[in-house]
């Protein structure tokens, strides 16, 4: 079938099946891209309207006991200069970002064994007292099912775990062998099943990376339902094994995000803060491609640089849930416009 063909099935709300997502992927143009992202676009006003929701995200441990190859926290990065907030300091950050008008929380780390199922539930619990209109999401990588059942009951809502990719091959080739994909897999499935919104995603660009295991990864995606789809460009981090790789592009990133859009039309898309870095106005392109969700930066100034996941983060302040206004004026000159509810995914 042509790509032109492909992409109107797609457009039309037939899923294509792998092969002709393979297809897409391999030959995607610049005009086949711009027609992908307005009707993503036309599809998310749709179902979302104008609307683009605002996710304070708290960076509280860039501690981590694990080592993928891409991560700038990664266990054996020798330069990262390691952080952990107190519980009161993420409460605090909380108290701001309620105050700024955020209803959902981000908690993302390292995995960071210091956080012990305990404490992370006691955090969420304090959480959810403190601010009971509020969504709690959970980002801390691989647990057992029993953990994350205790989270569940403590009150978290949702969840965001990146597959990082569907390709069993090309994820041994991003993670040391003490990490299987399969595990990786299980939580995500364990999540769902406990009634977590799950979000999964993937770089797009990572070393390694291939139309088919793009192919994988949007099968994935179609099959798995998720709530949530985080992607943004894999950016390289020094220190890394990956330091000298290339970076992703912006209309790879954009272009899935508008794919991604329109296979799952109630799905919940990030413009990242990644798709923010690697050009000024990612953010705003990624939200005119079909993503509908920002997520500022509410943790304290003082570790915002030191959560480095990737060289030259995206830190200047403006990106930052302090300045919500420049937020608001950015993504008004994109044409939608910031609400404060909670926002919740419309994949049942
Ligand atoms: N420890 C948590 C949070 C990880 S950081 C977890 O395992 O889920 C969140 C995401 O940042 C990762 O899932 C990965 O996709 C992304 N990331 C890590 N290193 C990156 C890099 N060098 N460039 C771009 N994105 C990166």
């Amino acid at each position: 079938m042509r790509t032109e063909e492909i992409a109107e099935k797609l457009i039309n709300g037939e899923a294509p099946g792998k092969a002709e997502l393979l297809e897409l992927i391999r030959a995607r143009t610049p005009e086949v891209s711009k027609r992908l992202a307005s009707a993503a676009d036309k599809k998310r006003r749709e179902v979302y309207g104008d609307r683009v929701y605002i996710r304070g995200l708290i960076e509280f441990t860039n501690c981590c006991k694990n080592d993928c190859l891409y991560c700038g926290i990664r266990r054996s990065c020798r330069s990262a200069e390691r952080y952990r907030l107190t519980e009161g300091e993420i409460l605090s950050c909380c108290a701001e970002g309620h105050r700024l008008g955020f209803r959902t929380f981000v908690l993302q780390g390292g995995e960071d064994p210091y956080f012990t199922p305990e404490r992370v539930s006691s955090l969420v619990r304090a959480i959810k007292a403190a601010h009971p209109d509020c969504a709690v999401t959970l980002s801390v990588g691989e647990h057992p099912r029993e953990v994350y059942k205790l989270w569940r009951e403590a009150g978290a809502d949702r969840y965001l775990l990146r597959h990082e990719t569907a390709d069993k091959a090309h994820y041994e080739r991003l993670h040391p062998a003490s990490m299987r994909f399969e595990n990786r897999m299980r939580c995500l499935y364990d999540l769902k099943d406990l009634g977590f919104q799950v979000g999964c995603g993937m770089m797009l660009g990572s070393p390694f990376q291939t139309p088919a295991t793009l192919a994988e990864d949007l099968a994935f995606i179609r099959d798995f339902r998720p709530h949530m789809v985080g992607m943004g460009p894999f950016i390289p981090a020094r220190d890394t094994p990956f330091a000298g790789e290339r970076a992703g592009t912006l209309e790879e990133t954009l272009f899935f995000i508008s794919v991604v859009r329109l296979l799952l039309p109630g799905v919940l898309l990030p413009a990242t803060t990644a798709l923010g870095t690697i050009d000024p106005q990612g953010r705003e392109k990624g939200l005119q491609a079909g993503a509908n969700v920002l997520m500022p930066n509410l943790s304290p100034t003082a570790v915002r640089e030191k959560y480095a996941l990737y060289d030259n983060k995206l830190c200047t302040g403006e990106e930052s849930a302090q300045c919500l206004a420049c937020l608001e004026a950015r993504v008004a000159s994109a044409g939608f416009k910031i609400v404060t509810d909670r926002g919740d995914s419309k994949i049942q």
